[in-house]
């Protein structure tokens, strides 16, 4: 069974644990390990880093260019054979259809450049992985269900180094993706063009997804990829060059860790009587099983698409009053036997 998209992300004010100079510099492999920043910087050295590539930015280690370890943990192993080639971190998300929080407060030129890589990930056919907007959450048990499982927002409250054009991390243990990118809007590598914003958008996605830089050492090489790639977008050092999206590597690296497992509704139309009936119908996806509906809300705090109810039949339908039907909006995808996600598809609206 695949795990409910929804998680809940604490929201107590991140607590630092105070972590002594001397304490880092411990190198006796069976020193205890006291706290949880000293851990998480033994396993970035396990990867293969030197301590000098290592920057502590206070609430997170930077490594290279990019790639951040938050000091609360989620440390990443990983073997380091090989190099050149599309990598992967240990971890790959569970689920492959993932929510993402663009935060308001972040410009807009960078807005769009977040929607367009995301949309640019969603077009690559031969794997699953969809990206969907989304800030869609309410209060549950003292803290907040959240639906996004990626958050890309400005690096105020955990700044970046003016070298560093945006940060994002890898998945976690439980199948998470990397739960933030952070833009550096100080940065001051060179010049930042819409294009540049895009393409560094990509490949932050693609660090939230697993996949480490190919022309590092850090991570393992994906079967079937080329022995070089000087187009991949997951290149390190790369931030002023980028000048194109995924490669035929990349795509390669993409689809086989995230192979398409099961096609998207077609023919996905919605018509409302006037009154007060609103109704969907699609192809029935050959190998599914049941359907999920997303609705799009815009209130006060809930913006974007939610996961709204789930069909065994390739039709929905539900009361909608005429003055709620002004800008709503539905998507469907369908499910396999195995739970497995397929991208989402939009409906023709046809409002009478
Ligand atoms: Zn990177």
């Amino acid at each position: 069974m695949k795990k409910n998209i929804y998680s809940i992300l604490a929201i107590l004010p991140f607590i630092l644990v105070s972590c002594s100079k001397d304490a880092v510099e411990i190198t006796d492999e069976n020193s205890v390990v006291e706290d949880q920043s000293e851990l998480v910087l033994q396993e970035i050295k396990n990867l293969g880093f030197s301590e000098k590539d290592i920057v502590d930015m206070g609430s997170y280690f930077l490594v290279g260019d990019d790639i951040t370890f938050s000091k609360q943990g989620r440390p990443q192993l990983a073997d380091k054979s090989g190099n050149q080639k599309q990598r992967r971190t240990t971890y790959l998300i569970s689920d492959n259809t993932v929510g993402v929080r663009i935060d308001p407060s972040l410009p807009t030129n960078w807005k769009n450049a977040t929607r367009d890589a995301m949309e640019h990930w969603n077009a690559n056919s031969g794997s699953s992985v969809f990206l969907y907007e989304t800030d869609y959450y309410w209060p549950y048990q003292g803290g907040f269900l959240f639906n996004p499982e990626i958050q890309v927002m400005n690096d105020n409250s955990d700044p970046l180094p003016n070298y560093v054009i945006a940060a994002a991390e890898f998945p976690t243990s439980d199948g998470m993706p990397g739960y933030r990118i952070r833009v550096n809007l100080s940065f001051n590598g060179c010049s930042v063009s819409n294009n540049l914003r895009f393409y560094n958008m990509i490949h932050e996605i693609g660090h939230c997804l697993t996949f480490a830089h190919t022309n590092s050492s850090f991570g393992s090489h994906i079967a079937g990829t080329p022995t070089s790639d000087a187009s991949s977008v997951m290149n390190g050092g790369t931030a002023c060059t980028l000048n194109s999206g995924l490669s035929t590597g990349d795509r390669t690296a993409v689809d086989t860790l995230y192979p398409l497992q099961i096609n998207a509704p077609t023919n996905v139309q919605a018509t409302h009587d006037g009154d007060e009936e609103l109704e969907m119908t699609w192809n029935a996806v050959p190998g599914a099983v049941s359907y999920r509906v997303y609705n799009n809300i815009k209130e006060s705090g809930k913006t974007g698409w939610y996961h709204y109810r789930n069909t065994t039949s390739n039709r929905y339908s539900r009361e909608l009053k005429r003055k709620y039907r002004n800008g709503y909006r539905m998507r469907v995808t369908a499910i396999d036997a195995n739970g497995n996600e397929s991208k989402m598809t939009e409906a023709n609206y046809s409002w009478q």
